[in-house]
């Protein structure tokens, strides 16, 4: 594949791969490629010595197969169009891989947060609210933004706190928008969501004997050697989960000023507070500083996981990347000539359309809980204790011995919000990861998961197409 400045047709070339697969019509092709919608939009902001500074703005619905329209908003100050374009582009994909029913979109500002203070950023979030509400871009069953790089549940607390007060009295309001404290109509799990999906994707892939095999490696994530690139709550969350509950060895961690590594296993709280305190990744007790952030890629390891931003992994450095999984928590991060100097290597790439769809995943639960002005599990959770106690019972009846109070407590818990979420997030990376590798596997034509991710998303994107009596 030819290399482009454009992230966007990179997009276009990996759904033009997959599409070639298919028999179906250029018309419909092109339908499901290009964007539906794009609302560009420019609104001032004055700044406490009277200049007024004019932000722009985007908020991209790539597709409207599916409504509402589902995807992050990123406040970052190289954003463009195109970037909004492409990473709408990859919502729509993401969620029909995930099979979570939205089209994909995308919002960003084109501001560095960290120049902005805390009341000037609230002014622009709910001003940014505005313009979409005005234009009829966001609202619980037309476009339901999220957080995305440099947005947090902070904003999306502003965002819903300023639709449902344009909009009162709709009872829906708040599912507007998710990624909201828990307070705000939030749902338990959803922060970690994205990067506990990434080690759920992670885990199968290595749960696959021959697979690994294939690579050099032995079967299950336990004792793998990761390096994670960002520190954010992706990169966090991923290192964490792969670290707590597959027993997998953080080697390294690479961050904006550096990267550090510790061949015995990194710890990424102890990280965090390390750079909270000293500003920085480096000089953490114990491990080597790396300098240059972007050589840590390059490490010798089994995992990498880029969880920073686009494009860290290029033709210029794929030569030297060592790992023999990639799994991608960011959007984007590899450019397609690095993918194919990879491919040749036989890395194993989990692509992102499939490897971070865990944050929509479990928006997607958090949109229905809101919707549902229930908690999942609220009313069944007592009655599930009871039955559980009811078997344990039996069983102590049965075999003549008792458990004892621990043993009693964990056998008859009773599932809460988080059990739910988390158990609904796996089985979703779970199931997905085998339907891609299961394409991947069966049709000869297919030579990677990221071709087999976007083939399964074609299909089903012009199926809702077809079933809309669109497209024969
Ligand atoms: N920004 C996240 C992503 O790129 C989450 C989107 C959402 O939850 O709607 O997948």
């Amino acid at each position: 594949m030819t290399a482009h400045t454009s992230f966007f047709q990179n997009v276009l070339d990996y759904v033009d791969r997959a599409a070639a697969l298919t028999n179906h019509p250029k018309g419909l092709l092109d339908q499901i490629k290009h964007c539906n919608s794009v609302y560009h939009f420019e609104f001032p902001l004055r700044h406490p010595d009277g200049s007024v500074e004019v932000i722009k703005a985007w908020r991209v619905e790539h597709s409207h197969h599916k409504l509402p329209t589902k995807g992050g908003i990123r406040y970052a100050p190289e954003v463009n169009e195109d970037e909004v374009k492409a990473l709408a582009a990859l919502m729509t994909y993401k969620c029909a891989i995930v099979d979570v029913p939205f089209g994909g979109a995308k919002g960003a500002i084109q501001i560095d947060p960290k120049k902005y203070t805390l009341d000037q950023l609230e002014r622009i979030t709910r001003r940014y609210t505005h313009e979409l509400a005005k234009k009829n871009f966001i609202g619980p069953g037309v476009d339901v933004p999220a957080p995305d790089y440099g947005t947090g549940e902070r904003e999306m607390a502003w965002i819903a706190d300023t639709y449902s007060a344009m909009n009162p009295g709709q009872i829906d309001a708040i599912a507007c928008i998710t990624g909201k404290p828990l307070s705000q109509g939030g749902i338990r799990g959803r922060k970690e969501a994205t990067g506990r999906g990434c080690f759920y994707a992670l885990r199968e892939a290595c749960a696959h004997a021959d697979d690994m095999k294939a690579l050099g490696l032995s079967a299950g994530i336990a004792g793998k050697k990761v390096v994670v690139q960002g520190l954010g709550n992706v990169g966090y969350h991923a290192a964490k989960f792969c670290r707590e509950e597959g027993d997998a060895i953080i080697i390294a961690i690479a961050e904006r000023e550096g990267a550090i590594m510790n061949p015995n296993g990194l710890n990424e709280e102890e990280v965090f507070q390390h750079r909270k305190t000293k500003g920085s990744i480096l000089d953490f007790p114990g491990a080597t500083n790396i300098p240059n952030s972007i050589d840590a890629l390059e490490l010798e390891c089994d995992a990498l996981i880029p969880a920073a931003l686009e494009n860290q992994i290029t033709e210029d450095n794929a030569p030297r990347i060592k790992a023999r999984i990639i799994v991608e928590g960011a959007n984007g991060p590899m450019t397609p000539g690095a993918e194919e100097i990879l491919r040749q290597k036989g890395t194993l790439i989990i692509p992102d359309v499939y490897a971070n769809a865990g944050g929509v995943t479990v928006s997607y639960f958090e949109w229905l809980k809101n919707l549902s002005h229930v908690r999942v599990g609220r009313m069944g959770k007592r009655y599930e204790q009871a039955s559980e106690m009811r078997l344990i019972h039996m069983m102590e009846t049965l075999t003549g011995r008792s458990f004892n109070d621990d043993q009693l407590k964990l056998a008859s818990k009773g599932p809460d919000e988080l059990d739910f979420v988390n158990s609904g997030l796996e089985d979703t990376m779970v199931v997905a990861y085998q339907r891609l590798r299961e394409i991947w596997k069966t049709d000869a034509r297919v030579h990677d998961l990221r071709t087999a991710a976007f083939l399964d998303a074609i299909e089903k994107v012009a199926r809702a197409y077809a079933e809309l009596g669109i497209f024969p």
